[in-house]
């Protein structure tokens, strides 16, 4: 079968994927994205925070995703049914979108830019050699050539793999999470409201849109079977013990279907070898308490389009301008990953988890402005460890 090149080879059309994609574009990188699945993700994350907002206002997107989406600015927390804390984002709040109907917006957008999608394009294979990702072959037989290749493919990421990046997973084992869609009921329409007990459960409750709400439970692994296996009735009196001023959506609770969601951190090695780098997810995970992941995600994704560009053909530009702008990024990320384990594991403590709780992470995160891409030299990269 035929070989096809291009400028950008994108493993993954997840937000990362579709936004880095789209920002090369604009630039005339001839950009091909790859993605296993039949469409753009659907399961994903709900809040775009400040950061993240930020980031898409700078290149003409927020009128686009704020058109049809929620625009919240408190969030109060509960411990055993008392309210403990507000927490309040100022200028504009953030906003809520599910994640499938964000990324499809931003992969329509690069419709306009000539950008090449290839759905249910698994990776059979990712020659690498002298450093470099030199083809990836499809489970077709299609194989693609590119200057630079991006990982966005996710946790599991195949390019992470091929590239022979270590990866810690870690996954937070004393809270399992469940998560159901159910009608919109007065007291979450007015606020988003975040209840923990100090027996491990906690419950979030939030609209995604006029009509529905979200319905977050974590639990107690060793509750799970008996609450959400042998029937559902006993969630509503563990519920009722702690979550004091949502009861209103109760009834709509018992009915709904609940999936289970595997939540794990997960820090890598290195997020770059040769011409290759890694995006989102394959690159990072933190705990979804802190809600930062997607801003975090498409800052990087205006890092990694300033380098490619400022690399143009050049690889050996390319390796060293991944070196000196993207490598650095792993400081933010592993600050928001222990910022994330210090609220999971916390909650259940009322004084420990208002210590650790920090409004500036919460709000705007660390992700700046982006710099002028240049050459400087960076720390060498921390031990694959937990903190
Ligand atoms: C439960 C939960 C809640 C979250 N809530 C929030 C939140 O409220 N706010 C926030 O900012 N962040 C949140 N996050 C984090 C956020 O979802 C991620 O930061 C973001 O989705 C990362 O985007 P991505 O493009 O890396 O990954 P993904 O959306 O995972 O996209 C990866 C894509 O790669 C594709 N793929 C994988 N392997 C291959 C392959 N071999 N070949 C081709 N394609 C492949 C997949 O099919 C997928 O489409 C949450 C995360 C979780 C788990």
């Amino acid at each position: 079968m035929a070989t096809t090149s291009c400028d950008v080879a994108i493993v993954g059309a997840g937000l990362g994927g579709c936004f880095l994609a789209l920002l090369l574009g604009r630039r005339g990188r001839h950009v091909v994205v790859i993605e296993q699945g039949p469409s753009v993700p659907s399961a994903g994350a709900d809040f775009l925070k400040p950061p993240g907002l930020r980031v898409l206002a700078r290149h003409g997107l927020a009128d686009l995703v704020e058109r049809h989406g929620l625009r919240r600015d408190t969030i109060r927390y509960y411990h055993d049914g008392d309210p403990i804390q507000e927490c309040r984002f100022p200028d504009g709040g953030f906003l809520i979108r599910p994640y499938r109907e964000l990324v499809e917006l931003i992969y329509t957008s690069c419709a306009m830019e000539g950008v090449e999608f290839w759905f249910d394009a698994g990776i059979a294979d990712i020659a690498v050699g002298e450093g470099a990702v030199e083809e990836l072959v499809l489970g077709d037989g299609r194989r693609l050539r590119a200057g630079a290749v991006i990982g966005a493919d996710g946790t599991k990421s195949a390019v992470r793999q091929a590239l022979g990046i270590e990866q810690m997973t870690m996954p937070y084992e004393r809270l399992l999470m469940r998560v159901a869609t159910v009608p919109l009921s007065a007291s979450v329409a007015q606020l988003n409201r975040l209840y923990f007990s100090s027996e491990g459960w906690l419950t979030y409750l939030y609209p995604i849109n006029r009509d529905q709400a979200r319905v977050f439970v974590g639990l107690p692994p060793e509750d799970d079977k008996e609450i959400f296996q042998d029937g559902i009735p006993a969630l509503l009196d563990e519920l009722k013990k702690f979550v004091t001023d949502s009861s209103d959506a109760f009834n709509f609770l018992q009915p709904a279907t609940w999936q289970r969601i595997k939540v794990s951190a997960l820090r890598v090695a290195a997020y770059h070898k040769g011409n290759a780098a890694l995006l989102g997810s394959a690159a990072f995970a933190c705990h979804p308490m802190t809600g930062m992941g997607m801003s975090y995600t498409l800052h990087d994704a205006e890092i990694l389009a300033d380098v490619i560009c400022a690399a143009g053909d050049d690889p050996e530009l390319l390796d060293r301008l991944l070196h000196a702008r993207y490598e650095p990024r792993r400081h933010a990320h592993r600050q928001l990953i222990d910022y994330g384990d210090a609220l999971a594991s916390t909650f259940r403590d009322r004084e420990a988890y208002l210590a650790a709780f920090r409004p500036d992470l919460h709000v705007h995160g660390t992700a700046a402005v982006p710099e002028q891409v240049s050459e400087q030299v960076p720390e060498e990269p921390p031990a694959l460890q937990r903190a």
